[in-house]
């Protein structure tokens, strides 16, 4: 008879639940695992992987049709869409596998189905692992969907929400995108770089609104030169559909409307939490505006019911899902020395091309705080590996504390930033100030060494610029 009484259930098996169930069952808690869809989640379904699989081949496809400056020859550059589709639905399943094995391997139930707490510790769930279920703790990571902002409700065909966005029939000759955070950039770049008339329609008065202004700016130009239409300060009132196409009545600010045509549009306005159907009302779960209230360590208001990941709120981020199921489940089992989540030290990366990456205060909020700053700055065009590799357009920065030397935030924009991020990443853990990071030895040639410089341009003592 399959087993229904556990140390650990967690209902969700997206990087929040799988992470969380695996360090739970290393840590010796009897674990399962509800999951109503496909193990991994949105991440490696239908969020981070999949895309990054797309973006793969558009910047590939974006080498190749500048095969020319590389002194190479490439003729009859073309791209298969579906092709481009499959292979990123094929990453994904592979991975979706992967968390399976590891599941076995750990010897964590997974229970297939949707999962309802019933009452204090007990839970039933409905579908091919049918039953009730006990268990002394019990995690909550159902994840999130899209918003809906009325007016522009998707319908799968014309208006996209990023799962229709991330397995296109055909590549749209044009393409509106509403909202211009992390996602709706990413698709943007995408469909921009297969040559599509992409217009990007952003609320605020800039792109990227959680980026450092100056980082985002720089980003818009790059986006610009690209053929990206972008307007700011700006909400679709309506939206007219035709056939195959639909046209958007634009507002901007002080009364000025216009019209764009497209033959689809990607409705990218953040997400929601899924905190429905799961019973929290009646054992009295505390949720706020969508989202499950809970503390550092994943506790919510109610004893044995915890949160995590994009459920319990932002910033909406896979990483940040996996470290609050650690450290949730380290909590649970009694570990001495466990840390809560410190959502400062949470880095955030834009796929997009070129890329952006940042982690901690950015320049305006450390100024806002009160702060004394210094400010470091050093551009990709006076970094060798940089040019080297035909990347000269980019910006490294870090805001230290001018009275402690502590840095406060490190942000990018650039090739391959998202893989430079983590450097800054373990200096803030490490409370680390500049004389650490000017003490330390970059390698050569590399990007990596722009993140040294602008270090030193905090401090005036940049070398090549
Ligand atoms: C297009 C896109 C691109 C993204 N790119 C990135 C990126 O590059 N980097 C990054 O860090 N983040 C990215 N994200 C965000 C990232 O996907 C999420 O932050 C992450 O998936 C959150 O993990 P989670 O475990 O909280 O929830 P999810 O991954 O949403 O998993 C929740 C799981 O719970 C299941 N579930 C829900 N309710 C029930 C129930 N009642 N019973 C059983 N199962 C249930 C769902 O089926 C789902 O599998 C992206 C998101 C999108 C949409």
């Amino acid at each position: 008879m399959a087993e229904t009484s556990f140390d650990v259930l967690i209902i969700g098996g997206g990087p929040g639940g799988y992470v969380a169930a695996i360090r739970a069952a290393q840590l010796g808690l009897k674990t399962a695992v509800a999951e109503k869809a496909d193990l991994g989640g949105i991440c490696l379904n239908w969020g981070c992987i999949p895309t990054k699989a797309l973006l793969r081949s558009s910047e590939l496809y974006h080498t190749m049709e500048n095969a020319g400056a590389y002194g190479l020859k490439a003729k009859d550059v073309g791209f298969d869409l579906a092709k481009v589709v499959e292979r990123s639905r094929a990453v994904a399943k592979r991975l979706n596998q992967g968390v399976g094995h590891l599941m076995k391997k750990n010897k964590v139930t997974v229970i297939e189905g949707e999962a309802k707490l019933t009452a204090p510790g007990k839970v039933a769930v409905t579908g091919k692992g049918k039953g009730e279920y006990a268990a002394k703790h019990i995690i909550l990571a159902t994840g999130a969907r899209p918003r809906v902002l009325p007016g522009i409700e998707p319908d799968k065909k014309l208006i996209w929400t990023y799962f229709e966005a991330m397995v296109p029939d055909r590549m749209p000759k044009s393409l509106i995108v509403v909202g211009s955070g992390a996602i709706g950039i990413e698709f943007a770049s995408f469909y921009r770089a297969f040559g599509a008339e992409v217009t990007v329609v952003e609320m605020l008065p800039r792109i990227l609104p959680v980026e450092d202004e100056e980082i985002a700016a720089l980003a818009r130009k790059q986006f610009e030169k690209q053929g990206i239409g972008i307007v700011t300060s700006a909400t679709v009132k309506s939206v007219k559909k035709a056939k195959d196409s639909l046209t958007a009545t634009i507002e901007e600010g002080g009364g000025k409307s216009s019209e764009v045509s497209a033959e689809r549009m990607i409705s990218a306005v953040g997400v929601t939490g899924n905190v429905e159907n799961l019973g929290l009302e009646a054992l009295g779960v505390k949720v706020e505006k969508g989202l499950i209230v809970a503390d550092g360590f994943g506790r919510t208001n109610v004893a044995g019911i915890y949160a995590i990941g994009d459920v319990a709120g932002p910033p909406l981020l896979a990483h940040k899902a996996e470290h609050e199921g650690v450290v949730c489940v380290e909590k649970i089992a009694g570990l001495a020395d466990v840390h809560p989540i410190d959502k400062l030290k949470i880095p955030g990366c834009t796929y997009c091309r070129p890329q952006i990456a940042s982690v901690g205060l950015t320049e305006k909020r450390a100024r806002e705080a009160g702060l004394q700053v210094k400010v470091g700055r050093f551009p990709f065009l006076a970094n060798g590996k940089a040019i080297a590799l035909g990347e000269d357009q980019g910006l490294v920065k870090t805001i230290f504390d001018a009275s402690t030397g502590q840095l406060l935030g490190a942000h990018m924009v650039g090739a391959e930033v998202t893989e430079l991020v983590q450097g800054f990443v373990v200096a803030m853990n490490l409370e680390t100030t500049e004389a650490e990071l000017m003490h330390s030895i970059f390698p050569h040639p590399t990007l990596s060494e722009m993140m040294h410089e602008s270090v030193l341009d905090a401090y005036g003592r940049a070398i090549h610029i």
